[in-house]
């Protein structure tokens, strides 16, 4: 993380580029957006993300089975899932993101994206390029569903910079709230965003 550019450029074009563009969807109503418009904003932080915090290496191109395709993709859903706002496939290297809220069926604010993509985005760097051999995995990545030490510290980091970066950590705080009424709510604990 102290190589990425964030940490190595953090007054370049591109880290004042996306704050410009935060600032522009910052005061958008995600209800009012049309849903192509949504997945194509949220695609929009994932590129950026990606290249301030994991050197581009999730939105890089492979080769895929019969065409090249990114290294991990983007699936959205529109229908809420009481459990789950967010998740990494690592079987299909695909990151998926519930869009609207359970009961109202509101659209979810920019900020909520982007901490959700950025955990997802968390999981999937430790899912492909974690040494699932190394002594320390399991505590490290595996323990707490996926949650471990690593886990935490990577996304800290992130989500640090970016409410630096934005002044928009009072969202954070609204998620949290929302995953213990969730846990609260549901008699199996599972992960809110796995
Ligand atoms: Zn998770």
């Amino acid at each position: 993380m102290t190589s990425s550019l964030i940490a190595r450029e953090p007054s370049s074009a591109r880290i004042k580029r996306f704050l410009e563009r935060y600032r522009t969807h910052e005061a958008v109503d995600m209800n009012n957006v049309d849903y192509n418009d949504i997945e194509a904003i949220l695609y929009e932080y994932f590129q950026r993300i990606d290249e301030m915090f994991f050197f581009k290496l999730l939105t890089r191109e492979i080769q895929g089975v019969s065409k090249p395709r990114k290294l991990v993709a983007i699936k959205t859903h529109e229908v809420p899932d009481a459990n789950i706002l967010g998740l990494f496939d690592q079987n299909h290297d695909r990151i998926e993101i519930w869009l609207n809220r359970l009961r109202t069926f509101e659209t979810y604010p920019l900020e909520h994206f982007i901490c959700v993509l950025a955990h997802e985005m968390v999981h999937a760097y430790i899912g492909i390029f974690a040494d699932e051999r190394h002594d320390m995995h399991d505590e490290w990545v595996n323990d707490h569903c996926g949650h471990g030490t690593m886990f935490w510290k990577l996304l800290g980091y992130i989500l640090d910079r970016l409410f630096e970066l934005t002044g928009s950590e009072r969202v954070w705080e609204q998620i949290c709230e929302e995953e213990s009424a969730r846990r609260a709510f549901s008699r199996k604990p599972r992960c809110f965003l796995t």
